[in-house]
Order: structure tokens, then C-alpha cells, then sequence
């Protein structure tokens, strides 16, 4: 079956493809199919961003289509930066300016309690699509630390451990995270659609679906 992932995101696409493999499941990338759409994410939930991600590209490109928004909710910053995590600091996204930002907005602050959150939709060529989620809990530290992954990976501490994202190797994150979770839920929800190659179309969700 080919599955197109529908983000341009290479950190999302590499973790994705370490972690979700099928039989005879072959994984198509935006950069593979030249000319489709830039999805601007105009969605007020992850929820809704991935299925607008997933339900154009699918569309665009005739695909069975996965995608995934994800993003860190902070307890003490009334669950921001939420959907907005890429563009915290403003525009262009900036990684670093970010970090910096959120750990200013949590100078002197004790209650450090966050999680990240993956909503994974998937489409099928007809733009009908459902929802998994995956959360991972956990806190924000002091100051950065370790040099792997992205985005928020050096400041969030998931819960049981006391190194940051950032300082796992790219295995051990892959274990626990709030994207390896989704994947874990899409493929228990999904195995049949992967399985059968797409050729199952009914996309009523069945009961309990798209629950954490
Ligand atoms: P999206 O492309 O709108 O889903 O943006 C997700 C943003 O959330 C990224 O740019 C990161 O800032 C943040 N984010 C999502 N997943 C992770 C992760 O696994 N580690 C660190 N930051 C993440």
C-alpha cells in the first residue's frame, strides 16, 4: 500500500519512519510528489490541523494519507503553546527562540507541568479521514540540555525520568513519546486499512476510536 505522510517537517518524517513500518507498506514524502499544496494550519485544535493536513494532500494526491500536528501544552501557560508550538516566538518558526521564550515565560514559576501532544489523521483518497492521539506527560526544565532531536526536545523532561528529550537517544525517545504513542494507536485502530492496502473505504469511526 502506499501511505504519502503528509508533512515537510524532516525531524517528523524521520521519527515517523523509525517508528511505523507495515508489510508492503511504502511511505511517500511531499518531496516525492512534486506540486502538491503548502497546507496553511489554520485549525484551532491539532484535531482539526491534521485533518485538514491529511484530507488536502490526500485529495491532491490521490493517496491514502497520514499526517500528524503535534505540540506541547504547559499547565502554568493555560495549555499554550498548544497549536501554535512551531510559531511561539513569531514568525519564521525558530527553534531556539522558542525555547528561550518559554523558558522566560516560566522564570520563577515551580509548577512546571507540560505535555506533548500527537493527533495522527488519516485520509483516504476521497478525503474521508479519522483521528488517534498520543500524549506525552512530562515537565519543563531550568535551562536546555542535550542536543538530539528538535524543536522543544531540550527543555521537556517526560515523566519517570530526569534527562531531557533531548539528551535520549533517538530509540529511547521513540519508545515513549507522545508521536510514538499516536503511531502505536494508529496502527492498532488502522492494521486492517494497512493491511488490505487501502482498498477498506468505510471511515466511520468505530467506538472508543481517536480516544488518548
Ligand atoms: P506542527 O508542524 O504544527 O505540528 O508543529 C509542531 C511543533 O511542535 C514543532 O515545530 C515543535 O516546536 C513542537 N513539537 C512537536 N513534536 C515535538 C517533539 O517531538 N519534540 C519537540 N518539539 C515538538
Amino acid at each position: 500500500m502506499k501511505l504519502l505522510l503528509a508533512t515537510r517537517n524532516n525531524h517528523k518524517l524521520r521519527e515517523i519512519k523509525q517508528i511505523f513500518s507495515f508489510p508492503g507498506l511504502e511511505l511517500y514524502t511531499p518531496d516525492d510528489m512534486p506540486g502538491l499544496p503548502e497546507v496553511v494550519e489554520t485549525g484551532e485544535t491539532f484535531e482539526a490541523n491534521a485533518v485538514l493536513k491529511a484530507v488536502t494532500l490526500a485529495r491532491a494526491g490521490g493517496l491514502w494519507t497520514m499526517a500528524d500536528d503535534s505540540g506541547l501544552e504547559v499547565d502554568a501557560l493555560h495549555g499554550a503553546p498548544g497549536v501554535r508550538s512551531a510559531r511561539f516566538a513569531g514568525e519564521p518558526p525558530d527553534y531556539s527562540a522558542n525555547n528561550r521564550k518559554l523558558l522566560q515565560s516560566l522564570r520563577g514559576i515551580r509548577e512546571r507541568q507540560a505535555r506533548f501532544r500527537c493527533v495522527i489523521a488519516l485520509s483516504d483518497p476521497l478525503g474521508r479521514a479519522r483521528t488517534v492521539e498520543g500524549i506525552c506527560a512530562g515537565c519543563i526544565a531550568t535551562e536546555p540540555r542535550g542536543h538530539n532531536g528538535f524543536g522543544y526536545d531540550p527543555l521537556f523532561i517526560p515523566e519517570g525520568y530526569e534527562r531531557t528529550f533531548a539528551e535520549m537517544s533517538a530509540a529511547e525517545k521513540n519508545r515513549i513519546s507522545h508521536r510514538a504513542r499516536a503511531l502505536a494507536a494508529a496502527r492498532q485502530a488502522w492494521s486492517a486499512i494497512f493491511l488490505a492496502g487501502g482498498s477498506e473505504t468505510d471511515l466511520s469511526p468505530s467506538p472508543g476510536e481517536g480516544k488518548p
